[in-house]
């Protein structure tokens, strides 16, 4: 087992205007199960690729443990990598797909089928290792891919988006399988997601990627309550963080006919006059005053229901994202007034998206 260390890792592509990966700087503890996450082209996989030394690194470093594998042959890093479209040898069984890289590197046929069996028991695979992957379903065959990685032992694993070929059911399944495995395995793991409630169920710290700069790294818990800036409230969460761009005044900041209060060296921390405030669908309470939301559509789950109306800040109209009652939802058309739970806003500069205050 090892740690994973990125020193300032950068990826400029050739003749791109700005670096894929920009000084990357991020250690990966041992045994820890760490997602890249982010929108589409922020730089997760050109991250993971680096790190299996599929893609150069253009300046900085990368180690594992304490070698600087930045140099380094992917074959010779010790690392396994399971990808999204699984890469199964189609005319090969389960368990040749699964043995397939221990017999490349001449392993006996023993200790290959020893392997390979520990893994099918660990994967459920057990009664499927003469089929060829063509006969499996679609959740089987993602089991076969993380086999392969397994049998391997290897220092790292690497994962890039590996559910995503699975349907909604299924993922949810598999995503709470791979946690299992993985802290049972305790190998070192660095997994790639677009999907943001993928990387807060299933990382123990979970790191963002925006145009290929390090937004924040955290766990999940710390993300949710103390994101750093703007774009990761916005980003973590679901239903999204409410964003609002509303005055300061006299003693806080002018949230509908009423006054947020937010202490004076909070608000010295940004020089323009309006802020930006966040604030959680769970955090804004019915109240006979605050912010007058007109309802649209409301989505009852049960216990709870989702208001989504319409509300108008200084000229302009914004969506608004409300946790209500479950049981005593409003109807479409009515008109709410909410306020923030007090101690339950997020407050950034507008400008430079940074939080204010602690
Ligand atoms: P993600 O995995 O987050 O979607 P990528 O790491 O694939 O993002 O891409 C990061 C950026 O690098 C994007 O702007 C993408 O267009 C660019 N990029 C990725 N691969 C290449 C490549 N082989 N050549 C040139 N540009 C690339």
């Amino acid at each position: 087992m090892a740690t994973v260390t990125y020193e300032k890792a950068t990826r400029v592509y050739d003749g791109a205007q700005r670096p894929a990966v920009d000084a990357l700087d991020l250690t990966v503890q041992d045994g820890e199960f760490l997602v890249l996450v982010g929108p589409s082209g922020c730089g997760k996989s050109t991250s993971l690729r680096m790190l299996a030394g599929l893609e150069e690194v253009t300046d900085g470093r990368i180690l594992i443990g304490d070698r600087d594998v930045t140099d380094v042959a992917p074959k010779d890093r010790d690392i396994a990598m399971v990808f999204q479209n699984y890469a199964l040898y189609p005319h090969m069984t389960v368990a040749d797909n699964m043995g397939f890289a221990l017999k490349i590197a001449g392993m006996n046929k023993a200790e290959i089928a020893e392997r390979v069996r520990e893994a099918a028991t660990l994967l459920d695979l057990e009664d499927y290792l003469d089929r060829k992957p063509g006969k499996l379903s679609g959740g089987q065959r993602q089991r076969v891919a993380m086999g392969r990685a397994i049998v391997r032992r290897p220092q790292v694993f690497l994962m890039d988006e590996p559910l995503s070929n699975l349907d909604a059911k299924l993922r949810v399944q598999t995503r709470t399988q791979i946690a299992q495995l993985q802290a049972r395995l305790g190998v070192t793991t660095v997994y790639v997601t677009h999907d943001q409630v993928e990387a807060m169920t299933m990382g123990d710290r979970v790191a963002v990627l925006k145009d290929g700069l390090l937004m924040q790294v955290g766990t999940p818990r710390e993300l949710y309550d103390r994101p750093r800036n703007a774009f990761v409230a916005g980003f973590i969460g679901s239903p999204a963080m409410n964003l609002f761009t509303l005055p300061q005044v006299d003693g806080g900041v002018r949230f509908g006919d009423e006054t947020y209060p937010v202490a004076r060296e909070v608000l010295g921390q940004t020089s323009a006059s309006t802020v930006t405030l966040g604030v959680r669908p769970e955090d804004l309470e019915l109240a006979g005053h605050g912010l007058a939301v007109e309802v649209d559509v409301v989505e009852e789950l049960g216990a709870d229901a989702y208001v989504y109306g319409r509300t108008v800040q200084g000229d302009a109209e914004h969506l608004i994202t409300a946790r209500v009652d479950g049981r005593r939802p409003p109807a479409k058309g009515e008109v709410l007034h909410v306020v923030p739970r007090r101690g339950h806003v997020h407050l950034f500069d507008v400008d430079t998206g940074a939080r204010l205050g602690d």
